[in-house]
C-alpha cells in the first residue's frame, strides 16, 4: 500500500525523522485557517502541498509556497481539484515552509533481486533520482543493508558519506537515516523515499518529502485500515474488498464475472473486441471469483456487478477445474435465489459460458432451472457477442435455453 505524503511524514515524526510542522487541509477555507493559526505563532511562509500518490507534484504545479492566510487559500483553491498524472487533489498539505541550502536524496528498499535491503544515497536531491542517475550516475550510492544487522549509527554514516553528503549535514542525515530505518522495519515498509532530505542555513538536516509503501502482505500484524484512501477509493471497490473478491471498476456496460485472473483478463479482451459491432460496448469490470466458486462467493460477485447502474448485461465465464461446472451451475442458481432473498432486484439479462470440468452437466443444472434472466452460450466468443449485443439494445429477452 503507497501511503500520501502526509501519511509517511506522520510516520516520520513518530520516529523521530525531522519533518517541518505540517496539518492537513480538504477545503481552501480550512487552508487559510491553517496558515492564520501558523502566522499567529509567527509562521509566516507555507508550502501548500497537493497529495496525491504521484512524483512530480512540484513540476506539476502541486508545490507552492504562500506568504499569507489570503494567499494559502488562493494556491490551496488552485491545487484541489486538480489533476496531477490522472490523480485527482482532494487534500493539501499545509506546511511550514523551509529555507533551504542543499537538496539530498535518501531512500530504503527492499531488494528482491538481491535478495536484501538496499539503500541509495545522493547528494543530489530534490529532483527525480531516476534523472539523477542519467544525467550524473556516479553521485548515486546503492549500499546493500543486512536484514541481520540493519542500520545502526556508523552504517547510517556509511551512506550518507557515499552518497558524498557533504560534511556540515553527515551527522543530522546519519541520524534522519537510522530513524527512517527503524520505521521501515518496524511498519514492515517495502520502500521509505526521501526527496528531497535538506540542508537549513542554520544548519539543520530534515525531510521535505516523503514516499513510503508499506507491505501489504504484513497487513495480519500492522493496522493498515488506518491509512485507507477513502476519497479515492471508488465505492464498488470497497464493498468487493470488504467480500474479499478481486475486483476493479471499469467504466464500460458488460458486468463480467469469470475464474481466474487470466481468464477474466482475456474475457475483458473478447467483450471489448465484439463490443465493436455494437456501439463501443466495453466491459463493466473485471471480477475474478477464484477458484471455489460457491454459491456464496457468485452471489456476493453477482450483487457487486449488479449494483453498478453502468451495468447492462452480465457474461460469467467460468472454465470448470477442481472446482466442476455444475458445482458453478448451482452456485449460479443459489446466487440468483439468495439475491431475490437479499431484497435485490436481478434485472439485466445474464449470458453464461460454462466449458471444462463437467460442462455438460453444468449446462443442464442451468437448463432445468429455467431462470428468464440467464441465458448460456456455448463458446466464449459467442457469449461475449452476446452479452455485448444486449448491452447494446438494453433488452431483456426471453432465455434460448442450453
Ligand atoms: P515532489 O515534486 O512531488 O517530489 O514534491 P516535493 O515535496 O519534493 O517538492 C518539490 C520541490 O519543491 C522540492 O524539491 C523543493 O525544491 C521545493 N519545496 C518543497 N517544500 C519547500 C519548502 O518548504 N521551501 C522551499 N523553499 N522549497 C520547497
Ligand atoms: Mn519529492
Amino acid at each position: 500500500m503507497d501511503l500520501f505524503e502526509y501519511q509517511a511524514k506522520e510516520l516520520f515524526a513518530e520516529y523521530g525523522v525531522p519533518v517541518p510542522k505540517d496539518k492537513v487541509a480538504n477545503t481552501a477555507d480550512e487552508a487559510r485557517q491553517i496558515a492564520a493559526a501558523y502566522a499567529a505563532e509567527g509562521i509566516s511562509k507555507v508550502v501548500v502541498k497537493a497529495q496525491v500518490k504521484a512524483g512530480g507534484r512540484g513540476k506539476a504545479g502541486g508545490v507552492k509556497l504562500a506568504d499569507s492566510p489570503d494567499d494559502t487559500q488562493e494556491k490551496a483553491g488552485k491545487i484541489l481539484g486538480m489533476d496531477i498524472k490522472g490523480h485527482t487533489v482532494h487534500r493539501v498539505l499545509i506546511a511550514e515552509a523551509t529555507d533551504i541550502e542543499s537538496e539530498y536524496y535518501l531512500s530504503f528498499l527492499l531488494d528482491r533481486a538481491n535478495r536484501t535491503f538496499l539503500s541509495i544515497c545522493s547528494v543530489e536531491g530534490g529532483v527525480e533520482i531516476e534523472e539523477v542517475a542519467h544525467t550524473n550516475p556516479d553521485s548515486i550510492a546503492r549500499i546493500p543493508i543486512s536484514p541481520l544487522t540493519g542500520v545502526d549509527h556508523a552504517k547510517a554514516l556509511e551512506i550518507v558519506r557515499a552518497g558524498r553528503i557533504p560534511a556540515e549535514a553527515q551527522e543530522g542525515a546519519a541520524i534522519l537515516a537510522e530513524r527512517l530505518w527503524a520505521m521501515f522495519v518496524d511498519e514492515d515498509a517495502t520502500l521509505a523515499e526521501v526527496n528531497p532530505v535538506v540542508l537549513t542555513p542554520d544548519g539543520k538536516v530534515l525531510a521535505l518529502d516523503g514516499k513510503v509503501t508499506l507491505d501489504d502482505n504484513a497487513g495480519f500484524r500492522q493496522d493498515l485500515a488506518k491509512f485507507a484512501d477513502l476519497a479515492s477509493t471508488d465505492p464498488l471497490e470497497a464493498k468487493a474488498k470488504e467480500k474479499h473478491l478481486n475486483y476493479v471498476k471499469l467504466e464500460g456496460d458488460v458486468g463480467i464475472i469469470g475464474n481466474g485472473a487470466g481468464l477474466v483478463m482475456s474475457t475483458l479482451d473478447v467483450v471489448a473486441y465484439a463490443g465493436e459491432e455494437f456501439g463501443g460496448i466495453r466491459p463493466a469490470n473485471f471480477l475474478d471469483i477464484g477458484g471455489g466458486a460457491s454459491a456464496e462467493v457468485m452471489a456476493n460477485g453477482l450483487e457487486i456487478v449488479l449494483s453498478d447502474p453502468a451495468v447492462k448485461s452480465v457474461f460469467v465465464n467460468v472454465f470448470g477445474g477442481i472446482t466442476a461446472c455444475d458445482a458453478v451451475a448451482n452456485g449460479i442458481v443459489s446466487a440468483l435465489a439468495l439475491l431475490g432473498e437479499r431484497g435485490e432486484t436481478v434485472d439485466r439479462p445474464i449470458v453464461v459460458r460454462l466449458d471444462g470440468n463437467k460442462a455438460a452437466e453444468g449446462r443442464q443444472i442451468l437448463h432445468d432451472a429455467a431462470l428468464t434472466i440467464v441465458e448460456q452460450q456455448d463458446t466464449m466468443d459467442g457469449a461475449a457477442r452476446r452479452a455485448a449485443e444486449l448491452a447494446g439494445t438494453g433488452s431483456a429477452r426471453t432465455p434460448k435455453g442450453a
